[in-house]
């Protein structure tokens, strides 16, 4: 048994995340399940249930305390995201997605830049963007084909980004562009740009989907977009493509939390429902069929829960500067995998709990079982997951 490494690491939360996870949960059911469906049918961005998570001080809570945060740590971050998914996955992951943007600004960005961006999304006023994809280039990141050249103090944008979240609706978005079109090394020459959407050229339009209703992406067209200088991220070019990975390590495991709670909140229903409806004159969940079923979404379940908060807790740790001896990258890429395929499967067996029932639209579970697919395609898919791991096992990592 050469270079296999398994520590066998068990996750207790503390007290405080303990607080902190009830906490959401409260929110959760008292100002997102309550009045999710109506967000679903309207496809309508949630602005009321995100200002409250703000003022209950949910969001953001990652920052620096002096721009509105509490340097909350991923495992923090974590049990947020999973409550708000487990009341709503729709709503939920739109309210998440508010800040997808904010950690290329807090974590690569000047004390000016963070305070210029950051504030207004902890509280609640607006969100952020990140655009990595374009419409040719996804899993290959590193050939993105965006531009920004200099123009005396400012950079010139021009390209095409796909399936950015909040593309049409937020204040700014962290761009990824080729600012050296002559540097040989696959992941060099790119950089993080940010662009505020009110910017002249910048147009974006909201794309159809399968999913998460009332989330928003879009198809972003950047026609000689012109900004300042000082919209780039870091103190020179070319950081951009490792600033990405460090970036995917922590969205990685925070989509995985997102999943396994909307995973959660499909079991939930699930649970509920079989021990409610009756067929053949007893309840149906008295049927042993549907006991096995629900028995191996709740084993699931527990496999995901303990998956992600060791890959988030070790983060923590190595972020904290403690002697983390696993690859963080590997255990983050199996939690995204595991968690979003199970939260997969998971929904689909929740939908078959509940028969006819789960196919209305009028049942939370249905589009529960809608928004759950995203999950294995964005931040890297399963297939981009299993490629990261497998590198980690031959060393090429
Ligand atoms: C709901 C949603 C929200 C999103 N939000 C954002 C966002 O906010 N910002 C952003 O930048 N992007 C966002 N994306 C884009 C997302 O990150 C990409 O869709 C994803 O990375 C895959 O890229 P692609 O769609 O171009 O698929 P492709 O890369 O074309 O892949 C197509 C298929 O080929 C497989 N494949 C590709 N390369 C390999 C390989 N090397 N080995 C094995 N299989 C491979 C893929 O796994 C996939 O199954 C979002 C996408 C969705 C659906």
């Amino acid at each position: 048994m050469n270079g296999y490494k398994c520590y066998h690491v068990t996750v207790h939360l503390t007290r405080q995340e303990q607080d902190l996870r009830a906490t959401a949960r409260a929110f959760g059911d008292e100002h997102i399940t309550s009045v999710a469906m109506e967000y679903v049918k309207s496809g309508e961005w949630p602005w009321d249930v995100f200002a409250k998570a703000a003022d209950a001080d949910l969001i953001g809570r990652s920052f620096d305390q002096d721009i509105g945060g509490n340097q909350a740590s991923l495992v923090e971050e974590c049990l947020v995201a999973q409550e708000f998914c487990r009341a709503d996955s729709s709503v939920g992951i739109a309210i998440n997605g508010a800040t997808v943007g904010c950690f290329a600004v807090s974590s690569f960005g000047s004390d000016e830049q963070r305070r210029r961006w950051l504030p207004s999304v902890a509280d609640g006023e607006a969100t952020s963007s990140i655009a990595l994809t374009e419409p040719d280039t996804g899993s290959a990141l590193s050939k993105v084909t965006t531009t920004a050249k200099i123009d005396g103090d400012e950079y010139v944008i021009n390209g095409e980004k796909d399936w950015i979240a909040n593309g049409v609706s937020s204040d700014w978005v962290a761009t990824l562009c080729r600012t050296n079109p002559d540097s040989k090394g696959p992941h060099h020459g790119l950089s993080l740009i940010v662009v505020p959407t009110d910017a002249d050229g910048y147009e974006a339009q909201a794309r159809n989907r399968l999913g998460l209703d009332a989330a928003e992406h879009a198809t972003v067209h950047y026609d000689d977009v012109r900004v300042p200088r000082e919209n780039l991220l870091g103190e020179e070019e070319g950081q951009g493509f490792s600033q990405i990975l460090e970036w995917l390590e922590h969205g990685r495991i925070e989509i995985a939390a997102a999943h396994l709670g909307m995973a959660e909140g499909a079991f939930d229903r699930a649970l509920a429902y079989a021990k409610k409806r009756e067929q053949g004159g007893q309840p149906i969940g008295d049927y042993q069929g549907m006991r096995w079923k629900l028995a191996d979404m709740h084993k699931q379940l527990e496999v995901a829960n303990a998956q992600v908060y060791r890959a988030a807790r070790l983060v923590d740790q190595a972020e904290a500067g403690e002697d983390v001896v696993e690859s963080t990258t590997d255990q983050a890429s199996i939690a995204k995998l595991y968690a979003t395929e199970i939260a997969c499967d998971v929904a689909e067996e929740a939908v078959q709990v509940f028969g006819g029932n789960g196919f209305a639209r009028e049942n939370e579970v249905e589009h529960f079982y809608r928004d759950v697919k995203a999950g294995t395609i964005y931040e890297g898919t399963s297939e981009v997951q299993r490629n990261t791991i497998g590198k980690v096992l031959f060393d090429e990592l």
